[in-house]
């Protein structure tokens, strides 16, 4: 039997009382979490949940988020994280899609949730703490968890991919357990004396296997802050001794541009991981030289449960590489017809091994489009490799600008604005042009109590990069759109009217 839920039963025979997550003033110990997942079963079970139904959790970063995802798994029935921001139509299309029986709703966003279920047709249970932890309470805890393959389905992450409407990711049991496993021991090196910061949104794999699985495979603690913002984050890394940061890159560009980033002793950090997009080359070394932390960049998708590769703490660290595959994964780099490339040129990164998702929940076109019959998963992910086998991820294959027939690749023209002292923040997209195709602007943030004007940051640029690839356009911004994990959007940046001439 391999339930990932094992892993929570195992530490709460080995560390009982010791927290398994924390928010704020709210410690759940190991057998507290163990327990009341035993007793969300039975809630499961009198909703008619059996082993292989989906079952939604639209939950923020709570300690609910915990008990009521293991209980899903231990049931046997499949947990189908959903971002609570959705409106009551992305709702609908989640349930309906993913077919699933039960949805758990966060109590403050009760009126979407309760009105997407209702259209899908899908029980809903409202989670509120007090409420909710009273309600598991009157029920008996179940003692027969599902037994459950390796090759069964545990959790299905939609995600946009590369097109269309969102697609249900199926995870295996396997795959997320061997993914959390091979970073603890590897990558995190992750024990019980360990405290994860868990700010990155649990709906999202990187959050789900990096922080909460991998935090409770090892019978170490997650602290939980349901909304980032950099002086939070400081704030808890202090108050409890945080020693794992996992993050996306905005999140360590807020914390190095908070301008009272000082005050905070963050002494106990032992590791950083960032993962999820680009790390600006400058963002990791002032992070580093601020905090006297490293950082690790690592790379993944949703697809691959998610972490592919990663530049690994006893190796070579080298800035600006998503480093080396992890065990049992496979990466390499192809051409359009999908053959190997030689180190050095650019083509798409494809990743085979026990991470990669079993297929799209019941899109087998979709399935056969983006895993071929050998297992390899093609990401979209443009890169090349060098002689030491290291990942340089280029750009995603849909970003890639075309001026005037010359290929810009984004990141390359972010990476030199990230230079500038006075840039928190930077995205480049197209402008469409009469004649280029497509012209290079810059949306830029600036840093707090930082100036710096249009013209110097194009200027910035002009000196460093080749003609056809600096922003002719630049313009200031408040800050940039971002995704749920923080990720900076650039399809998502307006352009202002006329910022071209
Ligand atoms: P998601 O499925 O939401 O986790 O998004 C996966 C995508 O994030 C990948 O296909 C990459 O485009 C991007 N990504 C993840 N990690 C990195 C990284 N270290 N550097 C650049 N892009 C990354």
């Amino acid at each position: 039997m391999t339930n990932l839920s094992l892993n929570l039963s195992e530490s709460a025979a080995m560390y009982p009382d010791h927290p398994a997550i924390r928010l704020d003033d709210d410690v759940l110990r190991y057998n507290d979490l163990d327990d009341a997942a035993s007793r969300v079963v039975t809630l499961l079970r009198e909703y008619g949940v059996q082993p292989g139904d989906r079952v939604g959790l639209m939950l923020p970063n709570v300690p609910e988020f915990a008990i009521v995802f293991y209980g899903v798994l231990r049931a046997g029935g499949i947990a189908v994280p959903m971002n609570p921001l959705l409106k009551r139509r992305e709702v609908e299309y989640y349930l309906d899609d993913s077919g699933a029986r039960v949805l758990f709703g966060w109590h403050e966003i009760a009126a979407e949730a309760e009105a997407g279920a209702k259209a899908a047709g899908t029980d809903l249970v409202t989670v509120a703490p007090q409420e909710f932890r009273a309600l598991v309470g009157t029920r008996e805890p179940a003692t027969d968890p599902a037994s459950r393959d390796g090759e069964d389905t545990a959790v299905i992450l939609y995600t946009s991919g590369t097109t269309g409407r969102p697609k249900g990711a199926e995870l295996t049991h396997a795959g997320l357990n061997t993914n959390q496993a091979v970073s603890a021991r590897t990558l995190f090196k992750i024990g019980p004396d360990d405290v994860v910061m868990g700010c990155l949104p649990l709906f999202h794999v990187f959050g789900l296997t990096c922080g909460l699985n991998t935090a409770i495979a090892n019978g170490a603690t997650l602290t939980m802050i349901p909304r980032f913002s950099p002086a939070k984050a400081l704030e808890v890394i202090q108050r409890d001794k945080v020693t794992v940061f996992e993050g996306v890159p905005t999140m360590y560009s807020a914390m190095l541009g908070l301008p009272d980033r000082d005050k905070y002793d963050v002494s106990t950090l032992r590791t950083c991981v960032s993962g999820g997009a680009a790390l600006p080359v400058e963002v990791l070394r002032g992070f580093e030289e601020a905090f006297g932390a490293i950082i690790l960049e690592g790379y993944g998708l949703s697809e691959t449960s998610p972490v592919a590769s990663f530049n690994h703490p006893d190796a070579v660290r080298k800035p600006g590489s998503i480093g080396t595959p992890i065990e049992g994964v496979r990466m390499r780099v192809v051409d359009e017809a999908h053959n190997p490339v030689q180190a050095g040129e650019i083509g798409e990164i494809q990743i085979g091994g026990h991470n990669v998702m079993k297929s799209y929940w019941n899109k087998p076109a979709d399935t056969t489009a983006a895993v071929d019959a050998e297992g390899w998963l093609s990401t979209g992910d443009l890169a090349r490799q060098d002689e030491d086998g290291y990942f340089f991820i280029v750009d995603r294959k849909k970003d890639l600008l075309i001026r005037g027939g010359y290929n810009v690749y984004p990141r390359e023209v972010e990476e030199v604005l990230y230079e500038h002292p006075a840039v928190a923040e930077a995205a480049v997209v197209g402008i469409p042009h009469p004649s280029l195709g497509e012209e290079i602007g810059a949306a830029i943030a600036l840093k707090d109590g930082e100036t710096a004007t249009p013209e110097e940051l194009r200027e910035f640029v002009k000196s460093r990069i080749a003609a056809y690839k600096y922003p002719r356009a630049v313009w200031i911004v408040d800050g940039l759109p971002k995704g749920p994990t923080g990720k900076i959007q650039r399809r998502d940046v307006v352009v202002p009217e006329g910022v071209l001439s």
